[in-house]
This record gives C-alpha cells, structure tokens and sequence, in this order.
C-alpha cells in the first residue's frame, strides 16, 4: 500500500467514523430519551413511576446484540422462538393501566425478554413472572440476574393457571393474547386490584382488556385494539 492510499484510507475512516464506530452508553441514553418524548410523552402517557422506571430500564440490554442500535424504535423486536419484546408504547400503557405502587405484589405471565418486568421492579417490590418457553425463562433469569434486578422471580411454566402460592396479587399484566381471560388469574387478584390483558385470536383483532375487581365484582373495560403473539397452552414441544 502506497503512502497516498493511506492517508486516504485515514481521511476515510476519520470522516466516517460517526456513522461506523459502535454505539456507547450515552447514545442509548440519548435514543431512550428520544422515545419518552416522541412515543411515551407524546401520546399521553402521565404516570409517573412509569415514566420515571422506563427512563432508567436499558432497553437495548433485553434484546440481541445485533438488534440494540433498534432497541428504542417504535415496534416490538423479534426476541427468538417466534416472540416479540413489545413495544416502549404498550408496555408503558399497560404499566399505568395497573397503577403500580412501591409494596405491591404483581404477576407477569409472558416473561420474554424480561423487559416489563423491569420497568415493574422499578415501582414495586416484587414482581414474579411466568414464561411457558424454557429457554427464554432461562435467558431473562440470567439476563435479570446480571443486572441487579433481585426483586423478580421468573418461573417457567403455564401462566394460565397464575401462581396460587403467591397469591393473591394486587395486579396481573398477561403480555400474550388468550382466547379468554384465565379463571385462575381472576381468583388469584386481590380486591381491588387490576389484570391487563390482551384478548382475541392470533388473526383477529385483539383488544386490551381492563379488568377490575371491585366488592367481589369483576369489572372489564376495552381500553384499545393491539396485536399480540398468541397465549399458548403447551410447554415447549422441545422439552
Ligand atoms: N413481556 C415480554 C414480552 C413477551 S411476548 C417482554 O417484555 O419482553 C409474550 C411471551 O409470552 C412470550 O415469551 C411467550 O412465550 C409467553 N407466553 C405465551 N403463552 C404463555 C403462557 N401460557 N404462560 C407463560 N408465558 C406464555
């Protein structure tokens, strides 16, 4: 190689360098930043603990490598085994709409990537989480464990049927879209707290569901139509 061509290749790389060099912590913050203020804020999100955890929950540490520099984008992203980690967007709405408080007890069913989660362990003080595919339990253990997370417990197995010994829960976010609401999640909701919950087919609309239970009486509110992956019913064939 010719002096010339290598002082060109210098010039090349010096000038290129913003777009080529990875990314580092602050431009995470910066795009975090970025999304509570165009997805978040923008469309009226006003809960405060909700803002507050998802300012601080790194996002781009619950998804591939190789997806990070999309982690802040406004969609979900594949997370392996055909599942999705949802979007900032829903999973700030479905947080506010449960209305955590520091000293709750809350139930996940559909631990994914671990991210909802997260944000939860930001508010409250426990927060247990139900994943039916083993190996992405396993990975969101993992995953939560090397961040510090020591306030969520993941547990591998069907959420329908909830987790009675733990019961009852002041709130319940199922994150997979179920044919109905599970029996079983009912019961297991304390007086007086809420279940968010996608219901419908995998082809059909689906709509989030509010559900209240209020002197022994469950109450539902349609709260807008979303697209989840599907409730399943069986472990991982694989198993
Ligand atoms: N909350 C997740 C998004 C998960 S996508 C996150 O923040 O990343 C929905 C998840 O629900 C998938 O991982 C899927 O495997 C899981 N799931 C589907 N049916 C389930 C069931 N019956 N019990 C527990 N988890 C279930």
């Amino acid at each position: 190689m010719n002096i010339l061509s290598r002082i060109t290749g210098f010039i090349l790389l010096f000038l290129l360098w913003p777009a080529v060099r990875p990314a580092m912590s602050q431009d995470y913050a910066r795009m975090r930043n970025d999304m509570m203020r165009d997805q978040i804020i923008s469309r009226g999100i006003t809960h405060r603990s909700t803002l507050q955890a998802m300012r601080k929950v790194e996002r781009h540490l619950f998804v591939d490598k190789s997806l990070r520099s999309r982690a802040y984008d406004d969609n979900p992203l594949p997370i392996g085994y055909g599942q999705t980690i949802s979007q900032p967007f829903i999973v700030a709405y479905m947080t506010s709409l449960i209305d955590p408080r520091a000293g709750d007890k809350i139930l996940e069913i559909g631990t994914g990537s671990g991210y909802q989660a997260a944000v939860l362990a930001h508010i409250t003080d426990s927060v247990y989480t139900i994943e039916i595919v083993k190996e992405l339990g396993q990975s969101a253990t993992k995953r939560l464990e090397e961040l510090g997370y020591n306030n969520i417990r993941v547990i591998i197995g069907d959420g329908y049927y909830g987790l009675p010994g733990q019961a009852p829960f002041d709130a319940i976010v199922v994150t997979a879209a179920a044919e109905h609401i599970p029996p079983p999640l009912i019961e297991q909701l304390r007086e007086g707290g809420k279940m968010v919950i996608p219901v419908g087919s995998q082809f059909m609309v689906q709509n989030l569901i509010l559900v209240e239970k209020k002197k022994g009486r469950i109450t539902t509110r349609n709260m807008m139509p979303v697209r989840f992956v599907p409730f399943t019913r069986k472990e991982n064939p694989k198993d």
